[in-house]
């Protein structure tokens, strides 16, 4: 049987407390619901057995949330419930998003010994006031004690979350925080931009606005990163993402791309067979649940047009950008006969450009992607 490919994303909710600025789905919770709560997944990782066959997973996201403050048991049974259920590649990436100060030797051993090859630390800033003024939980110290450990037990794919445009921030201490990670050597670096989202401790709070660094020393920062990373080897090959050769993070490529993807877990959302959907957000409600499935059968299937929306704009966060020939393949069309107009458009404006391939945003389109992306829908 031929197999196609499938990403899967499992979603674990909690963290040790809300940072200020966060609006991900995630809240503190206590032992014996974090353990319900694992069964429960468990059930729904099992529950895709039929309705996956003939995929085989090329990557697994565990992601959050902190899935780190989960006993490390719970990671492992979690990872046996996939690999009983699932077809995967030899060569599967594996990730799992940590906290500083939430994980020790043992639970990192865990992990290896799960399957996990790849570990992304949610780090921000290297500064302790700006790290407290987001109301994360560790310190800088905190980080690199975590760090070391997983060097020290093995883990040769380590990837570090960075902020820029955090209250307070200054392009001096922004970059001092570039300059000491890049001194870590770590695979891979991811560097947003603080956005501040409705619902967060920060919307609103004119106190913490008002530090803000302003518009033009955000875009600066962002110029910044590229100019530091680029002096470490670290190519950008995302609109915010760097990575040393052959690094590039699989799973979040597959997003970019279009690549299937199954998410488990609470609120997790999926693209399958061309549909998407999601779980429910109430803790509660996931908790009863025992028809995931159900989602899937009665999901929207995406328009033709969206699904070619979608691979544009998907597609151009990836600096290589989008192939004509990934477009005639999927869709049967030239990309110039569906978007003559917003291409020509966004070419006259300089903020993208025609390559050999297809089509990439220019370095300018970078700052003005958004403005970009809405053209094409
Ligand atoms: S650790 Fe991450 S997911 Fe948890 S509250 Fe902070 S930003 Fe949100």
């Amino acid at each position: 049987m031929r197999t196609k490919d499938l990403e899967l994303y499992i979603h674990i909710p909690f963290c040790v407390r809300k940072c200020h600025y966060c609006d991900f789905l995630s809240f503190p919770m206590d032992n014996s619901d974090m353990a319900s709560y694992c069964r429960q997944l468990i059930k729904e990782i099992e529950s895709w057995d039929i309705i996956s066959q003939g995929y085989r997973i090329t990557s697994i996201f565990i992601g959050g949330g902190t899935p780190s403050v989960l006993e490390g048991l719970w990671i492992e049974r979690i990872l046996e419930a996939v690999f009983s259920t699932f077809s995967c590649i030899d060569n599967l990436e594996c990730s799992i998003e940590v906290n500083p100060g939430t994980v020790d030797e043992n639970k990192l051993k865990v992990y290896k010994r799960a399957g996990i090859n790849r570990i992304s630390f949610g780090l921000q800033s290297t500064n302790s006031e700006e790290l407290n003024i987001l109301g994360r939980i560790h310190t800088y110290e905190d980080f690199l004690e975590s760090f070391n450990l997983a060097r020290k037990i093995g883990f040769e794919n380590i990837n570090i979350d960075l902020m820029s445009a955090i209250p307070t921030q200054t392009l001096q201490s922004y970059e001092t925080t570039l300059e000491r990670i890049c001194a870590l050597n770590p695979e891979h670096i991811s560097a947003y931009s603080l956005i501040i989202e409705e619902g967060t401790d920060f919307y609103g709070n004119k106190a913490v606005l008002s530090q803000l660094p302003s518009e033009d020393e955000d875009v600066e920062m962002y110029t910044l990163t590229n100019d530091i990373l680029g002096k470490f080897d670290y190519h950008r090959y995302e609109l915010s993402n760097y990575t040393k050769k052959g690094y590039e993070c699989r799973h979040n490529i597959g997003y970019w791309r279009r690549i299937p993807y199954l998410g488990v877990g609470l609120g997790a959302s999926s693209l399958f067979e061309e549909k998407r959907f999601s779980n429910d957000v109430d803790f509660s409600q996931y908790l009863d649940n025992s028809q995931w499935q159900n989602k899937f059968k009665k999901a929207y299937t995406l328009t033709r047009k969206e699904q070619m929306e979608e691979f544009v704009f998907l597609g151009l966060r990836m600096i290589e950008g989008i192939t004509k020939e990934g477009f005639v393949q999927k869709f049967g069309n030239q990309i110039e006969e569906i978007y003559e107009q917003p291409l020509k458009e966004s070419i006259e404006e300089g903020l993208m450009e025609e390559t050999k391939e297809g089509y990439r945003l220019t370095s300018k389109g970078y700052f003005l992607s958004n403005h970009v992306f809405v053209k094409f829908i």
